[in-house]
Parts: structure tokens; C-alpha cells; sequence
């Protein structure tokens, strides 16, 4: 930051210039200084922003009293800091730049365009969509640019006129002691313009409702709180401005079989208790169709079984998750008279089993109590 200079130097104007000097001196330096003719300049950029800055505060009645008076501390008293940046100036002195550089100057025109608002749709697709990815469309209601006035919603042929109650600026400054109170243009509502003729299309609004299919593209991957972004599908930008964008928010509906933990895929196989005593081949769906699992003997209730690869993709990665099969055995219910004698029979063979173990256990107990 250099030092302050005093303004009317800055402006090369005396002190009792008049309005319409001070606009002049402005007018040769903004030209001199303006940033489209001084790309990447620093030097130049100071200037154009000193000037700027001692023409806002010169051709305010109020703020060049205080200024005359108590100098640039005075200024700052009163809540005056200067520009932060360009975009600052240029909305600041819309009406000048337009009187400058023609009303579809880049500058001058992109100050009160305003980029349009995002828009959010809620999609719900199903848990194999979600898996695979989908190609779908959405149909929404949204507010585009009207195509007959261009979005300048005046009637085609005629222009807007520059408001004469701001005279382009968007705002009007309401004097209260020291300080200027800027507020929104009551008649031109803060576009700076005022249309004669509206367009009847869009009655002036320069935007129409519409209702829009737009088709969204879905990866494979993406779960319940995934959100895409549609560049520039939102609502139109107002005044030339950029549209919002669209976020499509997923909502991924349940799936009876299977279910998800992150890129896994889990479900629950029954299997019968004499599969799981002796092992058997069993046929398990997976996302992709059917897959032969083999169960070893002697698996036991919640016993877990990996497919590697047959999960879901990851979302960032691709990499595929597993599918995670886990075991429940049913005990069987209504069994016959031969069932039940052959299951006895097995329970006795048990039985021998087990109480020739408990012996053998309680042998060794005591043959290590006698030492
Ligand atoms: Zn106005
Ligand atoms: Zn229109």
C-alpha cells in the first residue's frame, strides 16, 4: 500500500473544481488507467483505483465536505475505506462505465449480472442402479432465459432505459450525518434499468418458467447422501449472469437380499445343519447373477464366505468390493419317525463320544491330584 495523496492531486483538478470537472479529469484517467487496456499492469491497477477511489469521494457533496475539512482520516471516520478490488468499483460507478464504455462493455455489463440460483432434486434409484450406474432423466421446474427478449425483457425492438431515479446505479444514497446509506433503487428494483415496453413473453422478467427434462448420467458406486453436480443446469443468471448449478441428491432404495457396508456387498445364506455338518456346494446370488459357493464341513452358524470382487465399485477408485456371505443353519422342525430314530441313534454315538472324553478328562484331573 503507498500513501494516501491527497485527491484533488490525484484527479489533477483544483479545489474548487466543479462536478462536471472532476467527471472529466475522472473520465481521462479511468480511460487512461482502465484494466482491459493495462492487462496484468500493477502500476496501472493503483491508479485506476486511486482515481476511482477520489472520484467517489469528490463527487459526493457530503463526503467531500468531510474530506475538505478534516482530510483522509475524516473519510475514515465516517466508515469510507476505499475499494476492495474492481468488481467494487465497477458496481459502485455502473452508471459511468456504461456513459464510458458503451452499456455491453465486458465490465460495465457483468456488474449487476447475477449468477443464477442452485437447484436440488432428490432422485431415488434402486440398490442395482446404485451398483451399476443409471442413465436417467429428471424433469424439473426451472426458470430460463427467455428466448425472445434475450433475456433483456424488453419487448424485441425496443431497449431499456437507463432508470432516472439512479440513473443506472441500482442504488440510492439517502444522506444521514456523516455517512451516505445506500439502498436498493425503489424503481428499478436494482437493475439499474427501467423497460418500457416489457417483452410479452416473459413479461419483462427477462425469464420464463419452464419445465425441463434434464438427463443425469449416475456412476456406478454411489450411495444414500451422494450428490452430483450439473453444471449450469440450475435457474438462469439474472442480467447476462452465468446459471446456478443443479445438485442431484441420490437416495438409494433397500434391497431385500442384499445389503451394503461401504463397497461390500453382505447377505445371509441358510443352509441346512446337515450341509453344515458334512460341507455341501451351494448356489449363491450375487449382483451379477448366480455363483456356486463352496461350504467346507463342520461350518458353524454365522461362519463368513468372501467373493472377492463382486461388490460394489468404489465410487473414487473403482476398485470392486466383496460380496460377504454369511451362514445361518436351521435347525429342522417336523421330523419323522425315521429321522428321529436315525438322529438318536447319532445322539447315543455322541454320547459314547463325549462321555469317553469327560472320562479321559476327569482321569487325567485326578491322576494329576494323586501326585
Ligand atoms: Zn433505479
Ligand atoms: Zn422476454
Amino acid at each position: 500500500m503507498r500513501s494516501k495523496r491527497d485527491y484533488y492531486e490525484v484527479l489533477g483538478v483544483s479545489k474548487n473544481a466543479s462536478e462536471g470537472d472532476l467527471k472529466t479529469a475522472y473520465r481521462k484517467l479511468a480511460l487512461k488507467y482502465h484494466p482491459d487496456r493495462n492487462p496484468g499492469d500493477k502500476e496501472a491497477e493503483d491508479n485506476f483505483k486511486e482515481a476511482a477511489e477520489a472520484y467517489e469521494v469528490l463527487r459526493d457533496a457530503q463526503k467531500r465536505q468531510i474530506y475538505d475539512r478534516y482530510g483522509h482520516q475524516g473519510l475514515e471516520g465516517s466508515g469510507f475505506s476505499g475499494f476492495g478490488g474492481f468488481e467494487d468499483i465497477f458496481s459502485s460507478f455502473g452508471d459511468i462505465f456504461e456513459d464510458f464504455f458503451g452499456f455491453n462493455s465486458r465490465r460495465g455489463g457483468r456488474s449487476r449480472a447475477q449468477r443464477g440460483a442452485d437447484l436440488r432434486y432428490d432422485l431415488s434409484i434402486s440398490f442395482m442402479e446404485a451398483a451399476f450406474g443409471v442413465e436417467t432423466t429428471i424433469d424439473l421446474e426451472k426458470h430460463e432465459t427467455c428466448a425472445d427478449c434475450e433475456g433483456r425483457g424488453a419487448e424485441a425492438g425496443t431497449q431499456a432505459e437507463t432508470c432516472p431515479q439512479c440513473r443506472g446505479a441500482g442504488q440510492v444514497g439517502r444522506s444521514q450525518g456523516f455517512f451516505t446509506i445506500r439502498t436498493t433503487c425503489p424503481q428499478c428494483r436494482g437493475a439499474g434499468q427501467v423497460i418500457a415496453k416489457p417483452c410479452k413473453s416473459c413479461h419483462g422478467s427477462g425469464q420464463r418458467q419452464v419445465r425441463k427434462s434434464v438427463s443425469v448420467k449416475i456412476p456406478g458406486g454411489v450411495d444414500t447422501n451422494s450428490r452430483l453436480r450439473l453444471s449450469g443446469e440450475g435457474e438462469a443468471g439474472a442480467m447476462g449472469g452465468p446459471p446456478g448449478d443443479l445438485y442431484v441428491f441420490i437416495h438409494v432404495k433397500p434391497h431385500e437380499f442384499f445389503k451394503r457396508e461401504e463397497n461390500d456387498v453382505i447377505c445371509q445364506i441358510p443352509i441346512s445343519f446337515v450341509q453344515a455338518i458334512l460341507g455341501a456346494e451351494i448356489t449363491v446370488p450375487t449382483l451379477k447373477g448366480e455363483k456356486t459357493l463352496e461350504i467346507p464341513k463342520g461350518t458353524q452358524f454365522g461362519d463368513v464366505f468372501r467373493f472377492r470382487g463382486e461388490g460394489i465399485p468404489s465410487l473414487r477408485t473403482g476398485r470392486q468390493g466383496d460380496q460377504i456371505i454369511q451362514v445361518t443353519v436351521k435347525t429342522p422342525t417336523n421330523l419323522n419317525k425315521k429321522q428321529e430314530a436315525l438322529l438318536k441313534e447319532f445322539a447315543a454315538l455322541e454320547d459314547a463320544k463325549l462321555g469317553k472324553r469327560l472320562k479321559d478328562l476327569f482321569k487325567g484331573a485326578s491322576a494329576k491330584a494323586a501326585n
